[in-house]
């Protein structure tokens, strides 16, 4: 069984095409710069290439040339579309409406578009995309839809909902949503397995670490609280997000600095956290070298983010009454040793006994990094979004059947 996954964003369109027999990459690529011009980058299993510009006004285009790369180009590998058992679709903002995978249909596009008041960035090209889609692939494809929010729709009232007045969340849908629910999903579940245990019997606290990064408190397999709130701001600082603040600060600077709401969230989005406090990078890898020459605001912005992580993992943990594991995945999580030891050590007292050895070089691979007499674990768990859009939509197929 082949399966298509598609993650769009306003103007680009990632893909990846997987057999699901063995689950491996058959070509991946990047429709990019739609409406503004068009560039298509596309690899295959065996090493063919596709690099060039074209002409992508909409999401339709992005498509059509898709379909072309995939079945009649250089580096086609199919006879026709008619191969493809399913397209999954990731969707950042299924808010309370969507609470797992779900197959597309016309009204699930409009559900879909009518929540993008709360993802502007994302849910109305998902919409776009999924329109375009629905034009250029046989009409018997089945399509469907895997949200960020939905792993995160167990948690419970006292944890999502916000002190602000009722009428907020009852008129405006205002509370925590969480995100990065698929990536959480799929390492606490690789964990479970890689530890040998049922996730039902365990108490994990996921820590997914890249430009964006969120915590999760993975209780028997289900999300019971998370950092990241109604939008992707909240919880840690990040590449360019800052993170929680107190809503009095923000109400404070938009003043100072004569902002709007507006300007006042691409202030908090895109210019602070790791590049407005360090004023150097958003990036983990800038803001480590410039630490170690001795960058004190680099310095600073490291120490933030390691402080930040500690703190969830010790709540976590009290309201879970228990922890059995930590992992770490993401950019940062699987690939920076230092900011995995830094979190670590001195957690004795949670039963964390960390393996510096084990630790140590460690990038991008599944493997155990805390000692053997350990009481609480702790690992390094690859994430893989895309192969876990394609299970679910591999499974809600056959299950159709
Ligand atoms: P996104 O949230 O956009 O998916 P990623 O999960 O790819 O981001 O993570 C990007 C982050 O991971 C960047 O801050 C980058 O510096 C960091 N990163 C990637 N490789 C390494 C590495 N080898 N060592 C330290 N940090 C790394």
């Amino acid at each position: 069984m082949k399966i298509l996954v598609i993650n769009a964003g306003s103007s680009s369109l990632k893909y990846q095409l997987l057999n699901m027999d063995d689950e491996s990459v058959i070509a991946k690529g990047n429709c990019d710069r739609i409406g503004i011009g068009g560039h298509i980058k596309h690899t295959t299993f065996d090493g063919r290439t596709i690099d060039e510009d074209c002409d992508f006004p909409t999401h339709t285009e992005a498509f059509e040339k898709l379909v072309e790369v995939l079945t009649k180009s250089d580096a086609a590998v199919l006879n026709s579309m008619d191969e493809i058992s399913a397209v999954g679709h990731r969707i950042v903002q299924g808010a309370e409406v969507f609470d797992k995978t779900t197959l597309v249909t016309d009204e699930v596009i409009q559900q879909i578009d009518d929540l993008s008041e709360l993802a502007p960035v994302h849910n109305h090209p998902h919409a776009l995309a999924l329109r375009a889609c629905k034009k250029v692939i046989p009409e018997t494809t089945p399509q469907v839809v895997v949200f960020d929010t939905a792993f995160h729709q167990t948690m419970p009232e006292k944890a999502f909902m916000y002190g602000l007045p009722f009428e907020c969340y009852e008129k405006f849908h205002v509370r925590k949503y969480g995100f990065h629910g698929t990536s959480h999903r799929f390492v606490s579940q690789a964990l479970a397995e890689a530890m040998g245990k049922d996730i039902k019997d365990l108490k994990i606290v996921s820590c997914h670490l890249g430009n964006g990064s969120s915590i999760t408190a993975v209780e028997g397999g289900k999300s019971i609280d998370t950092s990241m709130g109604f939008t992707p701001l909240d919880g840690v600082i990040m590449g360019t997000r800052c993170g929680a603040v107190d809503a009095s600060a923000v109400t404070f600077v938009a003043k100072k600095l004569g902002l709007s709401a507006g300007e006042m969230s691409e202030y908090m989005n895109k210019k602070s956290g790791f590049l407005g406090v360090s004023g150097i990078s958003s990036d983990n890898r800038d803001i480590s070298a410039a630490a170690q020459e001795g960058n004190k605001r680099a310095i600073l912005a490291g120490e933030m983010l390691r402080y930040e992580i500690k703190k969830y993992i010790g709540s976590y943990a009290a309201v879970m009454n228990g922890l059995d594991a930590v992992l770490f995945t993401g950019g940062i999580g699987e690939n920076s040793d230092d900011l995995r030891a830094d979190v670590c050590h001195d957690m004795e007292y949670l039963g964390i006994k960390f393996d510096d050895n084990a630790n140590k070089g460690l990038r991008g691979k599944l493997a155990k990094i805390s000692a053997p007499d350990s009481k609480v674990e702790v690992w390094v768990v690859p994430t893989n979004e895309e192969l876990l859009i394609a299970r679910d939509t591999k499974a809600l197929v056959e299950s159709m059947k």
